[in-house]
């Protein structure tokens, strides 16, 4: 097998493949994928892609994705985003994706929480993520080298020469002229997730070794309506599409609550959503449930297929039957910190794109399916770079292909302990109490005997819960209480 490529892409979700598909196929490139190549949070994505609808509506997605940010947004990366939406859109389009429309060819658009207008495009009707990965990988014209796991940067003197991978057992180095990381986000730190098995922030474990920053890590988004109740360790989204055409949040006894906690009631941004399902519950004790008597069986199945398919398998006869649900953690606004061409600051040949990078487009809360036009819309800022940067002869500086023990005997039984303090101390809501005793706690497993891949989990970790120690003031997704 070659040792050496052009560019190196580490991950094959939304971001990795877009990037790969805009960079020219004379280039000699590599991605990277951990597992399967549909094991990541692209293939569940359900409820779709949002993009501004035409020139008006461009500012009022910018304003809506501010909104639900907190203001917490860097504004460039905002226009960028919403800007650059309808672009990247079309040449998915051109390339010849189908999004639904109806029979005359229109395309079909839905509504989600905080959206001030219909925008999101989907697919298959509730499986836009499989539908659109499905798509890039079918034009993918380079190699996949599978079932890989990245285990480290090859990182010397602030450039970045590579990645070591263990592949069948074996740790070996591939060198590349540049490396991009599209390794998603952080789900597997937490108990109660909806992302990929494969998501458990290992490169942000790995950039933070190097000591490459990563930024907003107190910034973890919770979605509110997920069955958490299935044995699988990646628990069943109900898609926020579900509530944008309806869908109700109830307690046991049928009362909408969440306009208690909201004027703007299921459909206010996730974080506020989330707040007054985990508030009410604790406060009344009661079972909370998402109602879909507003769908006809026959409708809800055509629009939802997934869904219904899952649900249904899982024993609730939806959309008669209402569903119970409870807030999970679902995405990560915080991550790498780079520019606006995916460049990670001080680190010459290594970008970051997806959902693992931290351009401050979603502040401090994302605007609901903001981040799969985020993968198509810097992916291909990226490669635009890459071709404007890329040399023709790179001097390689050769590295050992030694690596740590990655997992140690004790490691499984240290892993659910965490996501146990995570989930309970740098979760929904969070004091300082709290957060300290959690920080104590990953200090203390840093110093045991584990494995590289624990420890990766644990220096992420940690960032999550010194950057939400810092952050004194409640703050979108960061939500401070008084402990009682
Ligand atoms: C259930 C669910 C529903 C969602 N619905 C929507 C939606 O409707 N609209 C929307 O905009 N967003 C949605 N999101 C969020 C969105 O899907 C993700 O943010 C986005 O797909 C991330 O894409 P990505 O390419 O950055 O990462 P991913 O798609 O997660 O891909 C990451 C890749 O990196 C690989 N990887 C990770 N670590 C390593 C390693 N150490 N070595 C090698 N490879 C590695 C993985 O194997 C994987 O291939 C949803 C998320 C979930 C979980």
């Amino acid at each position: 097998m070659k040792t050496s490529y052009d560019v190196l892409i580490i991950g094959t979700g939304i971001a990795g493949l877009s990037a790969a598909l805009a960079l020219p196929k004379s280039l000699n490139v590599l991605l990277i994928s951990k597992d399967y190549a549909w094991e990541c949070n692209t293939f569940y994505a359900q409820g779709g892609v949002a993009v501004a609808r035409d020139d008006a509506d461009v500012a009022l997605h910018v304003k809506d994705t501010l909104e639900a940010g907190a203001g917490h947004c860097n504004l460039e990366a905002v226009k960028v985003l919403c800007s650059e939406g309808s672009l990247a859109i079309s040449r998915l389009i051109e390339r010849g994706f189908l999004f639904d429309a109806d029979e005359a060819g229109n395309l079909l658009y839905t509504k989600e929480a905080a959206h001030s207008t219909n925008r999101i495009l989907h697919a298959g009707g509730d499986a836009t993520g499989r539908y659109i990965h499905l798509f890039l990988m079918q034009q993918l014209p380079f190699p996949i080298l599978y079932n890989t796991q990245v285990t480290d940067l090859l990182i010397e003197k602030n450039e970045c020469f590579g990645a070591r991978v263990f592949h069948n057992n074996k740790t070996f180095n591939l060198y590349a002229k540049k490396v991009i990381i599209a390794s998603g986000g952080v789900g597997s730190l937490y108990e109660y997730h909806t992302n990929a098995r494969t998501i458990s922030a290992d490169m942000q474990g790995i950039c933070l070794s190097h000591g490459i920053k990563l930024d907003d890590m107190e910034m973890m988004q919770f979605h509110p309506t997920v069955f958490v109740l299935g044995k699988s360790v990646r628990k069943q989204l109900l898609s926020e599409s579900l509530r944008g055409e309806g869908a109700m949040v109830v307690d046991e006894d049928g009362k909408r609550f969440t306009f208690e906690y909201d004027p703007r009631g299921e459909l206010a941004p996730r974080d506020v959503v989330s707040r007054a399902i985990f508030k009410h519950k604790q406060k009344t004790g009661k079972e909370i449930f998402l109602d879909l008597s507003a769908f006809s069986p026959e409708h809800f199945k055509e629009r939802f297929p997934s869904i219904y398919f899952n649900m249904n398998n899982m024993g609730y006869a939806v959309p008669t039957q209402r569903v119970p649900i409870s807030p999970a953690f679902h995405y990560s606004m915080g991550g790498i910190k780079t520019d606006l061409h995916g460049h990670v600051l001080h680190v010459k040949d290594l970008y970051a794109v997806g959902e693992c990078a931290h351009t401050g487009v979603h502040g401090a809360n994302r605007l609901a399916s903001n981040s799969l036009l985020e993968g198509l819309v810097f992916s291909a800022r990226v490669a635009k770079e890459i071709v404007q940067t890329i040399e023709q002869e790179k001097a390689r500086h050769l590295f050992v292909e030694e690596e740590e023990e990655l997992i140690k005997e004790n490691d499984k039984v240290l892993k659910n302990e965490l996501r146990d303090l995570m989930w309970c101390y740098a979760g929904i809501l969070r004091d300082q109490e709290g957060l300290k005793k959690a920080c104590k706690r990953v200090e203390e497993m840093l110093q045991l005997p584990i494995g590289k891949l624990l420890k990766l989990r644990l220096l992420v970790s940690k960032e999550i819960i010194t950057s939400a120690l810092k952050r004194e003031e409640s703050l979108g997704a960061h939500y401070l209480t008084e402990r009682k």
